[in-house]
């Protein structure tokens, strides 16, 4: 691979510091070989001109479901339980290996055009293979897994015999763990709670201290998921998980809304990691994660857009915006400081998917996976003297120019190389309708018919 020279952008670094340096970053055998003044290419290095713009550590999302991309605006207007049972069940159960391809494909190049290097996913409980295929294309960096889903309750398209998951996840995760040099890493996905049986639990854990594969799940997103967590197994979400050894570095929680103090002090014990998802928590009516609250405890805090038929975007920015500004009302105007905001999505969504020596910070050794934002725009100018604030207030989507995966251009000049952007949009309605004429809903629940009578 050729070496790159990022020339004349000023440099975010979000190291311990938080430095930010005007500086030239070289890229070389997919590393961060230098951060400098005035570096010199080598022989047949790619020149990326960054005057006027920032250079970030590629940015983390640490909760995403790429095979909901195809979902986006057809599952509107319904509260968490509603919305999986009444939609994104059903529409999860009709994939097929080419919808399920197409869908990962769709999301990933929405993330990769917004800056957006690595993920952790949820895939659905079949053809993964599909999604991890189309995150080894993409270049994108990825951690994921197929979801499990046993419990009694579990729709009938999804739900599967509790070892024959298990046995799938261990197989697929031998695999594809550590594949396309270690840009891709296995994860094991039980839903939440209600769609698990603690057999189940168990054999993740099992399987995770075995392996060494991440644990990624939901927890407490939803008032009633609570409750119904509480009436079954006699405690709340984060304490139950932890009973059945599902806690600590090893594990990520998304949402973590209706979380108890004691709760939040259990995770920062354990190490266990929370993914705020402001925007899916909107939308979805759930609530707001105590942010600070959860910050302040001292457990580790990464960002995620959650899926697309329920933020109904899958871009970082957006939810860095609604991360630093959510809270001000309850926490004051100071709560939420940018740098710590770009943290989120950046080092300590690294240190989420246990990869924080490795990336989340521009320092030199670190592989490199960097966002340019172009800030000379009518929306971002002028810049503050904090260029953190800059880009968590201002920045958009849009401003992103280039990006870089283990030093491989994915984005240059704001174009996607490594898929048909243009083609995947013009694509995707037809897609969906094909998708959708597979679709077996069930018959509305009685919460569902009473809030269409009122
Ligand atoms: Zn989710």
């Amino acid at each position: 691979m050729p070496a790159t020279l990022l020339r004349g952008g000023t440099v975010l670094a979000m190291d311990a510091g938080r430095r930010i340096v005007r500086a030239d970053l070289l890229v070389e055998e997919g590393r961060i070989a230098r951060v400098g003044r005035g570096l010199r290419a080598p022989r047949g290095a790619e020149l990326i001109d960054c005057a006027g713009k920032a250079v970030l550590p590629g940015l983390v999302q640490a909760h995403v479901h790429l095979c909901q991309a195809l979902f986006r605006n057809h599952a509107d207007g319904l509260e968490l339980l509603d919305w999986l049972a009444q939609r994104i069940w059903p529409y999860e159960a009709a994939h097929d290996a080419r919808s399920l391809r197409f869908s990962a494909r769709l999301g990933i190049a929405e993330l990769l055009l917004s800056g957006t290097t690595c993920v952790l996913d949820m895939a659905t409980v079949r053809h993964t293979d599909e999604v991890l295929r189309a995150a080894e294309e993409s270049g994108i960096r990825y951690t994921g897994g197929k979801c499990l889903m046993d419990a009694a309750g579990s729709p009938p398209g999804l739900r599967e015999e509790t070892r024959a998951a298990l046995d799938e996840a261990e197989r697929l995760g031998t695999r594809w763990h550590l594949a396309a040099s270690g840009r891709i890493r296995w994860a094991l996905c039980p839903r939440f709670v209600l769609s698990c049986t603690d057999e189940l639990l168990r054999g993740v854990r099992e399987l995770s201290s075995r392996h060494g594969w991440l644990v990624h799940t939901h927890a407490s997103e939803n008032r009633a998921e609570v409750d119904e967590v509480r009436a079954r197994t006699g405690a709340d979400n984060v304490e139950h998980l932890a009973r059945l050894g599902l806690s600590g570095r090893g594990v990520v929680l998304a949402h973590c809304v209706h979380v108890t103090q004691r709760e939040a002090r259990l995770m920062a014990r354990s190490g266990t990691s929370a993914v705020h998802c402001p925007g899916a928590n909107l939308k979805l009516a759930s609530g707001i994660a105590p942010l600070p609250q959860l910050l302040s405890s001292g457990v580790n805090v990464a960002l995620g857009a959650d899926g697309a038929p329920c933020n109904n975007t899958l871009d970082a920015f957006h939810e860095m915006r609604l991360a630093a500004t959510l809270h001000l009302p309850a926490f004051g105007p100071r709560a939420m400081p940018p740098a710590e905001v770009l943290a989120l999505a950046t080092i300590r969504g690294a240190r989420a998917l246990g990869l924080e020596r490795e990336i989340g910070s521009l320092e030199q050794g670190k592989r490199a996976d960097v966002t340019v934002v172009d800030l000379r725009t009518p929306h971002a100018s002028p810049s503050g003297e904090d260029l953190h604030g800059t880009i968590v207030y201002s920045a958009r989507a849009s401003d992103v120019t280039d990006v870089l995966v283990d030093g491989r251009p994915v984005v240059r000049g704001g174009r996607l190389l490594t898929l048909d952007a243009g083609a995947l949009a013009r694509a995707a309605p037809a897609e969906v309708a094909r998708l959708l004429r597979r679709v077996r809903r069930p018959r509305p629940d009685r919460r569902a018919r009473r809030d269409r009578e009122r």
